[in-house]
């Protein structure tokens, strides 16, 4: 595993490389953004056609922008994509016009709550163009002046771009750990789940496993339908997920719950939580969010959780410029890595063990028992003997090694090796995991 420090320099690194490009649905920007993290953590790269039917759906036309401006009567470009490519509303078809104030009012949009925020605009369903500005560019704009709005860009026949890698355990369930791709420089959300993506793949991939994980960026919504649809027998069988998205804020920590908010996942969330002694904000699931309404929705009902660290809607900057490169950091995606981490850690731990022996295992001749009886209070060696007396005692077949961490607040990974120290010694089996 790597080191803190260098997981927080790569985490930056991917930062500052990919926070410029202009992402969308589809188009060069996510090609690029791809390839970027395929160079971290390789993975395989997708194309579907537009025009391809996806369950309800349809792959749209493949948007490529060069550029874009408002200029004023002197030439002068007063909204300019080069600057942020926030400005320009997503998928805007092409135009090249002059018109006056009230004319171009209707294609303008701001955030008047939010004075200083350019905010982030998309159309990718309806044909349109548009530009995005502050509440204080649009106060100093001229109202009786004419103006040229020109956006230099194609919408036509491509395809769809994702990506996907699957990291086969030796045994055990199947998970999906996906995040989207199709916002452009907004940092936290949600550039910050490209990157813990990609270092949880290249963290993951050099880890001998026992679950599968299927790692999934594509754009939101419409990239999960294309997935599901192309994927639909092999993702029946998923067993739950997390889908990463806003990890990197300088808030609290949060976990938004699955569909079903008792599953393995959110079980596992929540003991990686108490075991790294973290506190968080736990949301409820609701409809409004990401790409779990349709992993987790009546074909699949996946139950898919995400992690998150300033959660998507909850702090102002969300979907304007100011969710940029400031407000985010690596220590702060790091930091949630380490929750992702240990939760997938809890998952690979969690088995079920039956015991072989009626009444209580005689420990202490087996050399898993503390040889000196009698001690009046806790001392040294006292957990390790709780540990494995509690594992040896909840080994009814039922309660897994999660359900005893939360019976006891034993940490998963001491029960777990206490667990595989009574099978070695021919006490418990452990139970075949359940799909
Ligand atoms: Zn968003």
């Amino acid at each position: 595993m790597k080191s803190r420090d260098e997981m927080v320099a790569d985490a930056d690194a991917l930062l500052h490389r990919l926070f410029p490009i202009c992402r969308s649905i589809t188009g060069p920007g996510v090609r690029e953004t791809l390839a970027v993290m395929g160079r971290t953590a390789p993975f395989a790269i997708r194309e579907v056609a537009s025009g391809t039917e996806c369950f309800d759906w349809t792959v749209p036309d493949e948007w490529t922008i060069r550029d874009a401006y408002v200029a004023d009567a002197s030439g002068r470009r007063i909204i300019e994509f080069r600057a942020s490519n926030v400005h320009v509303l997503s998928y805007s078809e092409p135009v090249d016009r002059e018109m006056s104030f009230d004319e171009l009012l209707p294609h303008l949009h701001t955030h008047p709550d939010l004075p200083a925020a350019i905010p982030y605009r998309t159309a990718y369903y309806r044909r349109a163009w548009g530009f995005c500005l502050s509440q204080e560019q649009l106060e100093g704009m001229d109202r009786n002046g004419r103006y040229r709005a020109k956006i230099d860009s194609t919408l036509a026949p491509g395809s769809l771009t994702y990506g996907d890698r699957v990291l086969n355990g030796s045994g055990g369930c199947e998970y999906v750990i996906s995040t989207y791709s199709c916002h452009p420089s907004l940092a936290n959300d949600n550039l910050s789940g490209l990157v813990l993506w990609t270092l949880l793949l290249r963290e993951l991939s050099s880890r001998q496993l026992r679950h599968t994980y299927r790692f999934v960026v594509a754009p939101e919504t419409i990239g999960s339908v294309v997935y599901l649809s192309q994927h639909r027998d092999a993702m029946r069988d998923v067993a739950g997920g997390f889908v990463i998205s806003t990890v990197a804020g300088p808030g609290k920590l949060g976990y938004k719950q699955t569909y079903r908010g008792d599953s393995q996942i959110d079980r596992a969330v929540r003991q990686a939580f108490r075991e790294l002694q973290t506190d968080f904000v736990e949301y409820p699931f609701t409809i409004l969010g990401s790409d779990e309404r349709n992993f987790s929705g009546p074909a699949f009902r996946i139950p898919v959780g995400t992690i998150c660290k300033d959660k998507y809607y909850e702090y102002a900057y969300y979907h304007t410029s100011l969710d940029d490169l400031r407000f985010v950091s690596a220590s702060s995606l790091v930091e949630t890595l380490d929750v992702y981490l240990r939760a997938i850690e809890i998952l690979e731990a969690d088995r079920t063990y039956t015991s072989l022996v009626a009444g209580e295992p005689q420990l202490g001749k087996r050399g898993l028992y503390t040889s000196i009886g009698g001690a009046v209070s806790p001392q040294a060696g006292a957990d390790d003997v709780n540990t494995i007396l509690s594992a040896a005692f909840w080994a009814d077949g039922k309660t897994s090694v999660l359900g005893i961490a939360e019976r006891t607040g034993l940490p998963v990974g001491a029960l777990a090796a206490a667990s595989e120290k009574l099978a070695s010694a021919g006490l418990v089996r452990a139970e075949p995991d359940l799909p």
